[in-house]
């Protein structure tokens, strides 16, 4: 469901009969009526999705582009709802020129298709959309399943460490849980994994560094005894 990331598909056929789209354009599917209608984002990429109906060369090459159209076309309409993205990192000037030059086209982009009160000036867009590329949430299932994409400025708020105290879980309609997975003393700092942590230091920092624009340095990936039980990861270690 474009709007609270159901799977509709694996919940019989009930929910297959009560699935609608939206009238104009065919191509954002709701798991209901009232999904439907809560969409207040969706008037922000409808003539997008549109064309992308038609096209169907558009289809993959949109779905980053449609995750803008709605939160820009929100911003404009809830302003409130997005004062904490301010306080979100963005590292558009540390990126190579070939990654700023592509954010910049993208920014521009976005803004031809918006209504004029929902664009943006360029670089202030480009620097909006690094700090959405940095903070972004991928939305998973119980399963682990692949939903979406979410943006929680609460959340982004919560450091990385390879060795987490707290877990991200997902419930119905992409809300976001921060579990304690381990006793948390009182003044201790909560911390989240932003990356795969069946992966052995080498992978994790590189994936870190290349997705998140930092260098971890948490116990797991600096102390030489931890770097060396994670080998196993990798492959195999000679002894
Ligand atoms: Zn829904
Ligand atoms: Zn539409
Ligand atoms: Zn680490």
């Amino acid at each position: 469901c474009t709007r609270c990331f159901r799977r509709i598909r694996e919940e019989g056929e009930r929910r297959k009969n009560a699935v609608v789209t939206c009238e104009s354009c065919r191509g954002a599917v709701y798991c209901g009526v009232r999904c439907r209608e809560d969409d207040d984002a969706h008037a922000g990429e409808c003539a997008l999705v549109q064309r992308a109906v038609t096209d169907p060369r558009l289809r993959s090459a949109t779905r980053g582009l449609r995750m803008f159209l709605r939160l820009l076309y929100l911003r404009a309409a809830h302003p409130h709802r997005f004062e904490a993205l301010g306080a979100l990192q963005s590292h558009l000037a540390h990126l190579p020129p070939a990654q700023q030059a592509r954010l910049r086209g993208m920014a521009g982009a976005v803004n031809s298709m918006l209504p004029p009160p929902a664009q943006m000036p360029v670089e202030a867009l480009a620097d909006m959309m690094s700090k959405v590329h940095t903070n972004l949430h991928g939305v998973v299932d119980a399963a682990g399943r692949a939903l979406g994409s979410g943006l929680y400025p609460a959340a982004a708020m919560f450091n990385h460490s390879c060795a987490p105290n707290a877990v991200v879980s997902f419930a119905r309609g992409g809300r976001l849980r921060v579990r304690a997975i381990v006793l948390i003393a009182e003044g201790d700092e909560v911390c989240i994994a932003y990356t795969e942590l069946y992966a052995a230091a080498a992978a994790r920092r590189a994936a870190l560094e290349s997705k998140k624009a930092f260098l971890c340095t948490c116990t797991r990936c600096t102390d030489p005894v931890a770097v060396r039980h994670d080998l196993p990861l990798e492959g195999w270690a000679c002894e």
